[in-house]
């Protein structure tokens, strides 16, 4: 079965971006345009990682991300942080929210898939998550 994946994303250009690069990596997708439809969905269907826009409307990408990490469901849940900008501490800030890695737009679209597939993988066979626990 293919992996799942939820995009989390309120700029349509970004998301059809991402998510045409994924769908035609064979994955299935799941989308969401703010942090509390990210929520909602998340809890409904259980993706295997989430893509997590950090500026988002009505709940930001942290704030989102923390509430996530407090579900046991979502404890070790690959996360990947995206912000459009690369300022002085946003890295640190984006995983202490609890994102596993972070990564600025634009998206390498390429290296994207690549990303994923190593979390996943990482994942699935049992991995302890970050911060070792
Ligand atoms: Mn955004």
């Amino acid at each position: 079965m293919s992996s799942r994946i939820l995009i989390v994303e309120d700029n349509p250009l970004n998301m059809k971006l991402m998510a045409m690069t994924l769908v035609s990596k064979g994955y299935n997708l799941l989308k969401a345009t703010d942090g509390e439809e990210a929520l909602a969905l998340a809890e409904k269907e259980r993706p295997d990682l989430i893509v997590m826009d950090m500026q988002l409307p009505k709940l930001n990408g942290f704030e989102t991300t923390k509430k996530l990490r407090l579900m046991p469901a979502f404890s070790k849940t690959p996360i990947i942080g995206i912000t459009a900008y690369a300022m002085n501490g946003d890295r640190e800030r984006v995983l202490e929210a609890g994102c596993d890695i972070y990564l600025s737009k634009p998206i390498d679209t390429r290296a994207l898939p690549e990303i994923i597939d190593r979390m996943i993988a990482e994942k699935q066979a049992g991995n302890p998550g970050r911060n070792g626990d």
